[in-house]
């Protein structure tokens, strides 16, 4: 093994959503109580994971693409341990062997906690593989988690989604849903602030269909609200056929709760919601925009969007550039629609093409654009509330925090990540604002 002092060190790549962010976070503070270091080196690392994401095409081939490049390390370093976890591990399995023969570990999402002995077993008989069937418990590993630096803390509330939208793989890849008690959800939420986590955002994949005995997302938001330290309460994602009438009051009332939504829409037309099997119609979607508008100053929604849905006609795209233009988003993320092997709409006609899904959805974020340009634009002259997470990569040397309305802010100064600054929003781009700070109101 190439070590220096004995010390065995490891790299953790991390492609797609938050709940893959935390998995990271979560094998890292594994691995560091097993005595791994990190670092960011692969010419220094005894191990590199590849924690995937397979909810779309490219980001499954990226994973190959990224598996070739580590071959020519493990040639020169035949020791080093190639592992690939999460989404993409869960779904092709042993596959992976075969098209990567140099990989080590193959591991599911639901089997973190097995990380140690995988490692083990992989040095001592060439490789090892860990999947997760649906009715598997789930641990969930939170003592240990490394998390990244930074005010923003994750929390994970459940595992699993039981939906079974037609372009989705997540219910094949995380399995059914899973929920955790809430008063280990406390616990853990209660640890934060003394390590200098003030915004917690909690986190599942169907995030609002939390539930415990007659609890959900709405009580956990209040029982989290009286966590001394606790500044800021975010959640994510939300299904809208889930975001209950009591969940809204509960952002609209618990007042660490921030005015940011991200609800995923995924189209504007009813006929592809339908054929989507999403379970909700556009009119009771925008019905749950309307009410937290008016119920929540300041309101800011951001959503997903797929185009070049099969059969997704140009009167249906013209139905979701409409709901663009009518919620007028804060933010969209917008995909072109991947067939993804195993899921309901792998049987549909593959139509439209990928010329017409590229053009669409260039089209799509040219509106959303424009949309967002003239938002912020407005916001010039206004005074927020920011924490401060660290420097902005673009804007050299200033420093970068969120607001509450989860808008990026960029601003010269020299507080401290944690602290809390009310900047006055001086010039707007599309995804991002630029300010002056005025008194700077102390760390969290
Ligand atoms: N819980 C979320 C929801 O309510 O739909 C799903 C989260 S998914 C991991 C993130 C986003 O990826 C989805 O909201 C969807 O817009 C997009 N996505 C999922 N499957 C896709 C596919 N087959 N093709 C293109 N985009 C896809």
């Amino acid at each position: 093994m190439t070590t220096e002092n004995g010390v065995r060190r490891y790299l953790i790549e991390t492609w797609g959503c938050q709940m893959n962010q935390h998995d990271s976070e979560k094998v890292a503070g594994i691995l560091s109580g097993l005595g791994y270091q990190p670092t960011h080196d692969e010419l220094q690392a005894d191990v590199v994971l590849l924690n995937t994401c397979s909810v779309r095409e490219k980001a499954e081939s990226k994973v190959f693409g990224r598996l070739g490049e580590l071959r020519r390390l493990k040639e020169a370093r035949p020791d080093m341990i190639i592992g690939v976890i999460g989404c993409v591990a869960q779904q092709a399995g042993e596959a992976i062997f075969r098209r990567a023969p140099y990989v080590d570990v193959v591991m599911g999402p639901r089997n973190l906690t097995r990380i140690g002995s995988l490692l083990d077993e992989a040095r001592r008989e060439g490789r090892s593989i860990s999947l997760a069937r649906d009715d598997d418990p789930i641990v969930f590993p939170t003592d240990t988690t490394a998390r990244a630096a930074g005010p923003r803390a994750y929390v994970t509330v459940m595992e699993g989604c039981n939906k079974a939208c037609a372009f989705c793989i997540v219910p094949f890849t995380r399995g059914r849903e899973v929920y955790r008690d809430p008063e280990a959800i406390l616990a853990e939420v209660r640890e934060l602030p003394a390590r200098g986590h003030c915004e917690i955002e909690l986190l599942g994949q169907n995030v609002n269909a939390y539930h415990w005995g007659d609890q959900d997302l709405g009580s956990l938001l209040h029982m989290a609200d009286r966590v001394p330290g606790v500044r800021r309460l975010r959640f994510t994602t939300s299904h809208p056929g889930h975001l209950k009438q009591g969940i809204m009051d509960a952002m609209r009332d618990v007042p660490t709760v921030c005015n940011h939504l991200h609800l995923p829409a995924q189209s504007g037309s009813d006929r592809v919601l339908r054929a989507m099997n999403r379970g909700y119609t556009r009119s009771r979607y925008l019905s749950r925009i309307d009410y937290l508008r008016r119920a929540i100053p300041g309101m800011a929604f951001s959503t997903d969007l797929i185009v070049g849905f099969p059969g997704e006609t140009s009167d249906d795209f013209e139905a979701t550039l409409s709901l663009i233009r009518e919620v007028e988003y804060d933010q969209v993320y917008a995909f072109a629609y991947s067939r993804r092997p195993g899921t309901p709409a792998m049987s549909l006609e593959a139509w439209p093409g990928e010329e017409v899904k590229r053009q669409r959805l260039q089209e799509l974020l040219a509106v959303q654009e424009s949309i967002q340009t003239r938002r912020n634009g407005a916001l010039v002259g206004t005074v927020f509330e920011v924490l401060v997470d660290g420097r902005g990569r673009v804007d050299n040397g200033l420093l970068k925090g969120r607001t509450r309305c989860n808008r990026i802010v960029h601003f010269a100064g020299c507080a401290r990540r944690g602290e809390f600054v009310d900047v006055r929003i001086t010039r707007a781009n599309a995804h991002s604002l630029i300010g002056e700070p005025l008194v700077a109101r102390g760390a969290a």
